[in-house]
């Protein structure tokens, strides 16, 4: 069952969930050099970071099914809400400015995700 939270929408605590769940914390995705705490909060809100140790950019999506998304978390949030709660594609996709298809591919993304 599904409950709803303001939390839920906070893109701070969304990205820190995607943070801890795909990079395992605060480092570069590519080699995981811990990246310092003074540059956290502006990870966490989706600026471009440069790894100093392998001197590749990332953000937090990088190397997350949530890359190359133009969805914000919030936006993601929602549709994986409404998508649980059995809302069909069409709504959600005009809603979000979304094809259906392309609510459809989040659909077989997130039930992937929450095996
Ligand atoms: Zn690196």
């Amino acid at each position: 069952m599904i409950t709803f939270d303001t939390e839920m929408m906070n893109e701070t605590l969304i990205n820190a969930r995607i943070v801890e769940r795909f990079h395992g914390g605060f480092r570069c995705p590519f080699c995981e050099t811990p990246l310092h705490e003074k540059h956290h909060l502006r990870f966490l809100s989706g600026g471009r970071m440069r790894c100093g140790a392998c001197e590749r950019f990332y953000t937090y999506r990088t190397g997350t099914p949530f890359s190359g998304s133009k969805l914000s978390s919030a936006e993601l949030v929602l549709l994986e809400s409404l998508l649980a709660v059995g809302v069909d594609a069409k709504p959600i996709a005009a809603l979000l400015n979304l094809s259906a298809d392309t609510v459809l591919d989040w659909k077989t993304k997130f039930e992937v995700l929450n095996v």
